[in-house]
């Protein structure tokens, strides 16, 4: 009979778990904390349930979770992890340390089935939906590799954003549970404001997430018109901007705080979407949404012809924006030494041997690290 994994099971689905074994339903919470806050998987020391459960436990189930293959650091402290999930397939997984905050990146897909044209993990093509215990998997094995759980290091991860590989409302469930395992106090505790679901547009799912859960939304735009958007963005001439972007609305008008505004997402692109009129577009469309834009650099990766928007470009995109009274920030390129920046993200192993070797011939030279301004 093949075992039940418990990792990924919110406290709900572990308190009907355990009330179908007939056993009490506080049983979830103590198992909870041993996964997700003391961070052990052997259930033979989960002291506080008794022998027999312990034993029952263990002839039922398992907390199986994804393994690390290798990790890679960046001159700047990014860390990049290749993840290896069931079956053999690899996901990527990044750390950004900034003075005030550390940020985990993670994936929640192996590949990405939206093709969008200017993404890495769009032209890997789809391989499969990440369980929800692989999603928090990654939370975990990143917790564990910071000594988190011992509580030997100061606790490093404050937010955690979905914008690694995947499109998460395509994986919906999986990924409503392991945010709620994020957001859980017998879990990770993380903050509402602190957990970020960045999506581009999967539309009838953002209509359900605002019954299900309460986190940051991010939505990637990276342009004003349908047209544009069409060809950057496919799901587009599904879900055009206007239906977006209502979208996005309704969702902050179900959260219970009024204040929370929605983060655009704009990949700018040289001579693409990067000239002022795509800016006065912008500026125009956003107009009756509570929402703060974030510019991002386009990252340059191998099979791609688009090119990095110039420091002008951005410069005048920008200050158009902030004429207008938007709040604009710029994302820092961190880790693109080891390929870890947005939309760099492959999975790809033997991709990864070559950069290291760069990396390290890299290392003789002096590297001004590129920073930009911090988001
Ligand atoms: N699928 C989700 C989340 C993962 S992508 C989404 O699309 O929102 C996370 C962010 O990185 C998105 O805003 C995406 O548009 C951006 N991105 C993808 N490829 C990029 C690239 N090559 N350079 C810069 N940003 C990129
Ligand atoms: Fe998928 Fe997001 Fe990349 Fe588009 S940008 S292909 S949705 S991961």
């Amino acid at each position: 009979m093949k075992k039940v994994n418990l990792a990924g099971l919110t406290l709900t689905k572990l308190e009907d778990f355990f009330s179908s074994l007939g056993h009490k339903k506080f049983r979830a919470v103590q198992l909870i904390k041993w996964i997700h806050q003391e961070g052990e998987l052997d259930f033979a020391r989960m002291t506080n349930l008794s022998k027999a459960l312990r034993e029952e436990l263990a002839d039922n189930c398992e907390i199986r979770l994804p393994e690390i293959v290798t990790c890679e650091e960046s001159q700047d402290g990014t860390k990049k992890w290749l993840v290896r999930v069931e079956g053999g397939s690899c996901i990527e997984m990044v750390y950004i340390p900034e003075r005030e905050r550390g940020t985990l990146c993670i994936s929640s897909q192996v590949g990405c089935s939206l093709d969008c044209s200017f993404c890495a993990t769009g032209k890997q093509g789809f391989h499969r939906d990440l369980t929800s215990a692989e999603i928090i998997g990654q939370l975990w094995l990143a917790a564990d590799s910071f000594s988190q759980f011992s509580r030997k290091s100061a606790r490093k991860i404050s937010n955690v954003v979905m914008m690694g590989m995947g499109e998460p409302l395509m994986n919906f469930e999986n990924v409503v549970d392991a945010m709620t395992l994020m957001l859980e106090d017998n879990a990770y505790g993380l903050s509402k404001r602190r957990v970020t679901l960045s999506t581009s547009g999967v539309v009838p799912q953002l209509d359900k997430l605002g019954d299900l859960i309460d986190v940051s939304l991010a939505i990637s735009l990276h342009a004003a018109n349908d047209e544009l958007r069409n060809s950057l963005v496919p799901i587009n001439k599904k879900y055009p901007i206007a239906k977006f972007i209502s979208s996005a609305k309704s969702y902050l008008e179900k959260l219970p705080d009024n204040h929370r505004k929605v983060t655009v997402e704009y990949t700018l692109i040289n001579k693409v979407n990067d000239r002022s009129h795509h800016a006065h577009e912008l500026a125009a469309l956003l107009r009756d949404l509570p929402c703060k834009i974030n510019l991002i650099p386009f990252n340059e990766f191998n099979g791609s012809n688009y090119k990095k928007v110039t420091k002008t470009a951005l410069n005048r995109f920008r200050d158009i924006l902030i004429a207008d009274g938007y709040t604009v920030t710029v994302r820092t390129t961190r880790g693109d030494d080891i390929a870890a920046a947005c939309g760099q993200l492959a999975g790809d192993v033997n991709d990864r041997t070559k950069r290291q070797k760069r990396f390290k011939e890299s290392l003789q030279e002096v590297q001004p690290v590129k920073l930009l301004e911090s988001v």
